[in-house]
């Protein structure tokens, strides 16, 4: 009976979530999730510790017994060690062994960290375990361990996987006044290990095993693991020292701070981390509402590493929408171009440096003549201005056309030949002297069906619009991102921009987004339909650049040729206070480098190709994939409800956002009908990203929720 049976498919996959893990684990979460003490009698354990915290015998000491241990912050954002020398001995190694000198150096209790990185580390419902639950106590292999108290030996174990514990220790206390708890221990070598007995006494302060060597300890730092147990789950010799952020709080009830075992102050406790609702309430103080923050489920990121993003409990997201880290987050490169800089000289373009002058001739080396004049600045928004006014000046005209849909900028200049603005919420409409075309989208609109003829006949739209008062200038992106990541057909930009010299303006390419080789087949944008044949070429007035240039850092660049600036250059000074400064260069410079030598524009043409045709391989499964297109590392999903009327699936957009963020995916929505799934990942995105996303998007798509609304 279907009706009676609705919902066994739920009571199946508890009851097989609940067989596979220990009946107690089951209770204690069930126990967290109503807010009470998750293991009953944990808190009784942990009292009577604290107040038996002087008896304790000290369990790893170096030669200098009165030695102030040293503190580390192995945590998700921390400078101390870097996510690619987490675990082998290496530079990160022998910092840590230089701060240890004669002492013990201690890794805290609590703590999220991006150190677990082996299979092991997964969960049944895909979470990682991030969150360190024992305290580490580094001291050279071979180091004596002693036990703090009186105890018998529960249960051995040698493990032999990467990134376990190796040889590992689990006693017994039962003290009278509390409940029997174990301590265990960690990454000891084989050979002590072995010679215990199971129900061996250990006296408090002696020395019964010893510290392991990096070949028999999981292949981590030589360290103690040291970990407080208050229910096995009748595990022997082994218990995880590594929990999921999702159960902390239960993790955190089997396994309290040792602090007070070891004889350690209140620092070996990571502090509490903000929960993002407590961060949002913070944020709502002093931050205006009108700043977005992506997601329903938003994310406190603290770390960025290549194409990933990390949250403050050490989980994952594999960026594919960010754009400005172009060469990867915290690229090495480029943060040690700035740091060099930084410390050496930051003026202004007032005095002569040599960075400036290399990082200008390197941009011009790069785009077709004539453009060889460059105005640096701060931001897109201010590139695309200071364009405006380059424009204004150059022609004596003000009016501006522009893509509907198409988004330049905040400042108020460019919020004003914005449609993504002023035709949306908050926006006062079409101002005077902005002249609207439509949007050369071959998928739905006024372009419908567009081809390469009706790209040539586009020039008429550009000359209807350039009427008796004449304009200064088309601004447009080379390909469209804010009006629905678009691909126009070949011949409409060469059409276009030879329209609007006959009308006497100028030709700004706005190449913020997808400028410096993210198109894969070309370097820019505005190259993408050029063939052999030189009536295809298209070469901007003006090229403004912006986001990935600078990696993260605020760096934009105004390219022009020489007549443009000869016009600007009018008696009014130009002068721009960070604009083209030596560190701002520098890391120019930097990005410039990284792009040619990690090869990434070939990169964003192989992946890029990659993940388009993979997208498109599952159009046929999924109806509401209404259009699938891109250049290189620039791509946009079209969702619709319904392929005749091409009703936009914007709620569904938002929903498949939402989903591939709890799965550990970022992409965006976009378009003026916000029904576009929006890619553009940094440019060391990978096949097996392309292909990982696919796959993920695959299942989001085929979810109930996504498949109730189409139509047909
Ligand atoms: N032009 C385009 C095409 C953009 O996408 C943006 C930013 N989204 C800008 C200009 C403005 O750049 P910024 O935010 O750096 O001022």
């Amino acid at each position: 009976n279907e009706y009676l049976s609705i919902s066994e498919d739920d009571a199946w996959t508890c009851l097989s979530h609940l067989r596979d893990i220990h009946p107690n684990l089951a209770h204690y979460r069930l126990r967290a999730a109503l807010g009470w003490e998750p293991v009953p009698g944990s808190s009784r354990v942990s009292d009577w510790i604290e107040q038996h915290r002087h008896e304790f015998a000290p369990v790893i000491t170096g030669p200098d017994e009165d030695a102030e241990p040293v503190y580390f912050d192995f945590s998700v954002a921390s400078l101390e060690f870097d996510p690619t020398s987490l675990t082998v001995p290496g530079h990160a190694a022998e910092a840590l062994w230089k701060a240890t000198g004669d002492g013990v150096s201690i890794g805290r209790w609590n703590e999220p960290r991006l150190a677990y990185t082996g299979a092991a580390y997964g969960t049944l419902s895909g979470e990682r375990r991030t969150v360190h639950i024992g305290v580490d106590l580094f001291r050279q292999e071979g180091t004596p361990v002693c036990a703090p108290l009186d105890g018998i030996v529960h249960s051995t174990c040698i493990s032999h996987d990467q990134f376990d514990y190796g040889g590992c220790v689990l006693l017994e206390h039962r003290p009278d006044e509390a409940p029997v708890f174990w301590t265990l221990y960690g990454h000891l070598s084989h050979d002590s290990v072995l010679q215990l007995e199971k129900g061996q006494r250990i006296r408090s302060g002696e020395a019964f095993v010893q510290l392991g060597a990096f070949e028999e300890n999981g292949g981590w730092v030589p360290h103690l693991h040291f970990q407080i147990v208050t229910d096995r789950l009748d595990l022997e010799g082994t218990f995880p020292g590594v929990a999921a952020p999702s159960q902390l709080a239960t993790w955190l009830s089997l396994s309290p701070s040792p602090k007070n075992l070891l004889g350690l102050d209140g620092r070996v406790d990571t502090p509490p981390r903000l929960s993002t609702e407590d961060l949002m309430v913070r944020r709502r103080e002093h931050i205006s509402s009108t700043l977005s923050v992506s997601y329903a489920r938003k994310l406190h990121i603290v770390r960025g590493h290549k194409q990933f993003l990390f949250d403050a409990e050490g989980r994952a997201y594999l960026d594919a929408v960010n754009n400005v880290p172009h060469v990867g987050h915290s690229n090495p490169r480029v943060v040690d171009a700035l740091h060099r800089q930084m410390r050496t000289l930051t003026t202004n373009t007032r005095y002569l440096h040599e960075s400036i002058l290399d990082y200008s001739e390197r941009l011009c080396a790069m785009l077709p003549d004539p453009l060889e004049v460059c105005f640096f600045v701060n931001s897109g928004s201010e590139a695309n201005d200071l364009a405006l006014r380059l424009a204004r000046v150059a022609t004596g005209k003000q009016d501006i056309i522009v893509l509907d849909g198409a988004y330049h900028g905040h400042l108020t200049s460019l919020i004003n030949i914005s449609p993504y603005k002023f035709d949306g919420a908050g926006g006062t409409g079409c101002p005077p002297g902005t002249r609207i075309v439509p949007m050369p989208d071959p998928y739905r609109g006024a372009y419908k069906g567009m081809t390469h003829e009706s790209g040539l006949a586009y020039a008429e739209a550009v000359r209807a619009a350039s009427d008796d008062r004449g304009v200064a200038a088309f601004i447009a992106e080379s390909v469209p991102g804010c009006g629905g990541q678009i691909v126009p057909p070949p011949g409409y930009l060469a059409a276009a921009s030879t329209a609007i010299r006959e009308a006497g303006g100028l030709f700004i390419a706005d190449e913020v987004q997808v400028g410096m080789g993210r198109a894969g087949s070309h370097f820019w944008g505005f190259q993408i339909h050029e063939t052999d044949d030189p009536s295809t070429h298209v070469v901007p007035d003006i090229v403004v650049l912006g986001k990935p240039i600078g990696n993260g850092h605020p760096l934009a660049v105004v390219v022009t040729t020489r007549a443009i600036s000869d016009a600007f250059t009018n008696g009014m000074e130009y002068f721009n206070t960070f604009g083209g400064n030596p560190a701002s260069c520098a890391v120019g410079l930097a990005v410039l480098d990284e792009l040619r030598d990690q090869g990434l524009q070939n990169n964003a043409h192989v992946v890029g190709s990659r993940l388009l045709k993979g997208l498109i391989a599952l159009m046929p499964k999924h109806s509401i994939m209404g259009d699938v297109r891109g250049v290189g590392l620039y791509i946009g999903v079209e969702l619709v409800r319904n392929h005749s009327s091409l009703e936009p699936a914007d709620s569904e957009a938002s929903y498949v956002a939402n989903r591939m963020r709890d799965l550990g995916i970022l992409i965006s929505t976009d378009g003026p009908l916000h029904n576009v799934l929006k890619i553009k990942p940094p440019m060391v995105f990978t096949t097996e990203d392309a292909d990982h996303l696919v796959a993920v998007l695959d299942d989001v798509l085929g979810e109930d929720a996504v498949q109730a609304q189409v139509k047909d």
